[in-house]
């Protein structure tokens, strides 16, 4: 099985490191035809204003819309999850993303996240992060931080967080994206 990372800015040898170790292979997605075959894309971390321009300019905002759209399995982490979210980009999300929403003194952080379904704390790693809000009825939430800040949760095929695992040794993320795009896995882009 492969997955594609969007390979356009940001973190992603990161990511592609941690889904080596989730045993799938990966591919660099820098143009449309990079889609072939893939079975689930990741959407990194990195600046989301520059991200979007380099999606238009590559031509690939158009395709990647239409695949996450149609329940194609994306996993967006900090700003991947602003390009889900946000109108904008891929809309797809349903959810209000604040971002930056820690403010200027806590930029960076770490802290230990109560994650649904993980045993023991996650450890988030947070970088200029942005929260949700609030989200639509169909999204289940799966952690959150003080006042209620929405920091990781699924909508169908799309799994977001606004903290970055692929900066841990943590594969839990990654494997529950990988687990869920098994199940999807007749789904090829093409
Ligand atoms: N604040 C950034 C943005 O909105 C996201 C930061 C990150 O991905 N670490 O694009």
């Amino acid at each position: 099985m492969v997955i594609g990372v969007l390979a356009l800015q940001g973190a992603v040898s990161e990511h592609v490191a941690l889904l080596k170790r989730c045993n799938v292979q990966t591919k660099l997605i820098k143009e449309p035809a990079d889609l072939q075959g893939i079975k689930g894309i990741v959407l990194p971390g990195g600046e989301s204003t520059t991200m979007h321009k380099l999606l238009v300019r590559e031509r690939l905002l158009a395709p990647l819309k239409n695949l996450v759209q149609h329940n194609f399995p994306v996993f967006g982490t900090c700003a991947g999850l602003v390009l889900l979210t946000q109108p904008e980009t891929f809309n797809s999300f349903d959810g209000e993303v604040i971002r930056n929403g820690f403010g200027r003194q806590r930029e960076s952080f770490e802290s230990a996240i109560e994650v649904a379904g993980f045993t023991d704390p996650f450890p988030g790693v947070f970088i200029r992060a942005p929260y949700l809000k609030k989200v639509g009825t169909d999204v289940k939430v799966l952690a959150t931080l003080a006042a209620n800040r929405i920091v990781a949760a699924r909508q169908k095929n799309i799994l977001v967080t606004a903290f970055h695992p692929e900066l841990t040794l943590d594969t839990r993320f990654h494997e529950l994206f990988v687990n869920q795009v098994v199940p999807m896995s007749k789904f090829v882009a093409n």
